[in-house]
């Protein structure tokens, strides 16, 4: 595509152009606002469509088949065409956030200008008309694009008053879009912490889970220390700056975390990992201890690690699935595989950590080891404790009580009566199984099961 950052218009796909027909036909306005002008001035794809309008919710109800009441209160429904969502807003001008969370009242406003005026970052206050595409751009958001800076609409202060999300925000878009910040609105954010800490945790999460899931979360978090924003919103993560820790470590824990999380983003590992990596040694400040020649030590850090991340996950309200599944990780990422390791304990390990979370755990081995040492492991690192798995799995039939030659009904016909007993017994039989598959018999358990009874 021919395109210039200086260009005063956007391309309006087809389906935009067909829903602002319809307005059109109703006298109305519509413009295209939000992330997709933003990202279309960039030459980029856009993907949610936000349409500003000077109808009212009731009017737009009418003029669609399918629509949604999203918020009506703030003035926003969604209309569903050809398979498409589309936030359609009134032109709205806000004021009286009493608490910097929401506004108190919404204003609707007759035309674009106002409505740009309250939107967050001068590239995020650009409108296109329909169908056309014209831009309309009050604040020089296209210049802020083309220098790939973030800057406030208006005075960063006052802004940062009236919603104490949007500093989150900023430091999101310079994650995920890798601009820089600009100087004043940084300052900003150290002066309105108050504001950001009386968000709630619902919004605070959406924006935190968009830094993590970011081609670059390091810049977010970095910038959250410099403001103090860290302190307010993670503050067991901001316990660990300046954290010393000795041996391979090169880095202080706070710096160790982001850097294995930004490795981890810098290789597109899912979120569980990713936070995995963020927060596995969270709990170092609370365990160390020097030991006789006065070196620091984290004994048992993984637990108190893996007690801090449930915690902190329930707190920025992730889902539990997610949770158990980060806090997993972190307990297990202890693991200090060497030659000496039998069959017998390769099948505990893996028995513990689980198949299916397997190539998670060595996913968060490299990102660890990268904020160790500060660079990429060799390729290769793991190798041979894959091997060794992969060999004794080939070896092995018996990895659960399911796969166990005999199931709890075999016990009870010996005698063995259901309950905690048969649990322990078939526990018995599965651990004798680790030691020796060759046992994986219907007739070997049977006889070792006989000696319960
Ligand atoms: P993306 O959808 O890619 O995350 P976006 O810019 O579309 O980015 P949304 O949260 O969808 O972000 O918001 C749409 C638009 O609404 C923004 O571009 C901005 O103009 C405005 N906006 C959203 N949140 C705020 C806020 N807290 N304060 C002021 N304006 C906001
Ligand atoms: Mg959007």
């Amino acid at each position: 595509m021919f395109f210039s950052l200086k260009a005063k218009k956007i391309p309006v796909p087809p389906f935009v152009q067909e829903i602002a027909a319809v307005f059109q036909e109703q006298g109305k306005q519509a413009y295209l606002v939000g992330g997709a002008v933003r990202d279309l001035v960039r030459g980029k794809a856009a993907s949610d469509w936000d349409i500003a309008t000077d109808a009212l919710t009731g009017e737009v109800s009418a003029m669609f088949r399918h629509v949604l009441p999203t918020g009506i209160k703030h003035g926003t429904v969604t209309v569903l065409y050809k398979g498409r969502a589309f936030e359609v807003t009134t032109f709205r001008t806000e004021a009286d956030y009493r608490d910097g969370r929401r506004p108190d009242t919404v204003y609707f406003t007759a035309n674009i200008e106002d409505d740009l005026a309250r939107r967050d970052f001068t590239m995020n206050a650009i409108a296109a008309t329909l169908p056309k595409g014209t831009l309309v751009d009050p604040f020089g958001g296209r210049d802020d694009i083309a220098k790939r800076v973030i800057r406030c609409v208006g005075v960063p202060e006052e802004r940062f008053s009236e919603d104490g999300l949007r500093p989150l925000r900023a430091l999101r878009f310079a994650a995920t879009l890798g601009f820089s910040l600009d100087k004043t609105l940084l300052d900003a954010i150290a002066s309105r912490l108050d504001v950001t800490a009386r968000v709630s945790w619902e919004r605070i999460h959406d924006e935190f889970e968009k830094i993590i899931m970011s081609p670059d979360p390091a810049v977010a978090l970095a910038a959250m220390k410099t403001t103090g924003l860290l302190a307010r919103i993670l503050p067991e993560l901001a316990a660990c700056v300046n954290v010393e820790q000795k041996g391979y470590h090169q880095f202080d824990v706070f710096t160790h975390s982001v850097m294995a999380c930004a490795y981890a983003a810098a290789h597109n590992m899912s979120q569980t990992v990713r936070l995995a990596a963020l927060f596995h040694d969270i709990g170092k400040p609370l365990c160390a201890r020097r030991d006789e020649q006065g070196i620091w030590t984290f004994y048992n850090h993984e637990r108190e690690s893996a007690r801090c991340t449930r915690k902190l996950l329930v707190r920025l309200r992730f889902p539990s699935a997610v949770i158990d599944d980060v806090v997993h990780l972190i307990e297990e990422h202890m693991f200090n595989y060497d030659e000496s390791w039998s069959a017998a304990a390769v099948r505990r390990f893996l028995i513990r950590v689980g198949e299916e979370h397997l190539s998670a755990l060595f996913a968060l081995r490299a990102a660890d080891s990268f904020g160790t040492a500060g660079h990429a492991p060799p390729p290769g690192f793991l190798a041979a404790f894959q091997q060794k798995i992969d060999l004794v799995r080939a070896k092995s039939s018996a990895l659960s009580l399911k796969s166990l030659a005999v199931n709890g009904r075999d016990l009870i016909a010996l005698g063995i009566p259901a309950g905690r007993r048969l649990g322990v017994v078939l526990h018995e039989l599965l651990n004798a199984v680790l030691e020796d598959p060759a046992l994986n018999t219907r007739e070997k358990l049977l006889e070792i099961a006989r000696n319960f009874v």
